[in-house]
């Protein structure tokens, strides 16, 4: 995980030195790399030039106040209200893979999948921040942390409890860092599942049996499909077929 030996003293613990903490790990590899070259090279009887020393990267390092700069400050705060928001959206909207399964009873994976990604999100979610507020209760001597619930109103007291304190773990060497980037993980992970999730999208033909404007498709499959349950109801039930059928079905409209 985060690494304190690679930050000078007084160095930001939080993200505005991700880049700079990222160079000089690179760089003590490529010493540790470039020594060991050198004993090869020593050992094969020196032979040609040495090894080329790694370049000392030239990443600065902004100061914290007096941990983490008031700048990353701001910003886990903003991200930490934010996870809250995020979540709830994420967990109101779904999963998009939930109303595949329920609606259309096709499993594309052999084993069987949790019956709800955005709510296992929300538990572990809860866990993290839950670990968080004990380990700093702990740290103040506090009572443990009361408890909450599993749902949506559980995660907007703990996220309320986190940010009233939210100024004292950011100063408090055993927490600020683990805290600070512990929220920004968690809120990219939220974000990118509430944006990744599949959607389905409605197509510009109309359905070639039912002559309506219900075929649509979901993100990521080859497979286009008539949404209304009375299409073909006669013969054999909605229109399904391939993004090629499909295309086909310009041509032919273009031919006509
Ligand atoms: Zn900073
Ligand atoms: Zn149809």
């Amino acid at each position: 995980m985060f690494d304190r030996s690679i930050s000078p003293e007084g160095a930001c613990v939080s993200i505005c030195n991700h880049r700079s903490r990222q160079a000089w790990i690179a760089y003590h590899k490529a010493r540790e790399a470039h020594a060991d070259a050198v004993d090869a090279w020593v050992n094969a009887g020196q032979q040609g030039e040495p090894p080329a020393e790694p370049e000392m990267p030239e990443a600065r390092f902004y100061a914290g106040d007096p941990l983490i700069c008031a700048r990353d400050k701001a910003t886990v705060r903003a991200t930490l209200l934010d996870v809250d928001e995020l979540m709830t959206l994420r967990l109101l909207h779904g999963d998009g893979y939930e109303s595949r399964d329920q609606n259309e009873r096709v499993s594309r994976s052999p084993e069987p999948s949790s019956p709800s990604p955005a709510h296992d999100d929300l538990n572990e979610l809860l866990c993290w921040l839950r670990a968080q507020e004990d380990a700093y209760r702990t740290s103040q001597r506090w009572p443990t942390v009361p408890y909450r619930g599993e749902s949506a109103p559980a995660l907007t007291s703990s996220v309320a409890w986190l940010a009233t304190h939210l100024d004292s773990i950011l100063t408090h060497p055993d927490h600020a860092a683990e805290f600070a980037v512990g929220v920004l993980a968690w809120h990219r992970r939220i974000d990118v599942a509430a944006k990744s999730k599949p959607r389905r999208r409605t197509k510009s033909r109309l359905c070639p049996q039912c002559n309506l404007a219900t075929l649509s498709q979901m993100d990521g499959e080859d497979r286009i499909e008539c949404r209304n349950r009375d299409c073909g109801a006669s013969r054999g039930g909605p229109v399904v077929m391939t993004v090629e059928e499909y295309d086909a079905l310009d041509t032919m409209a273009a031919a006509s």
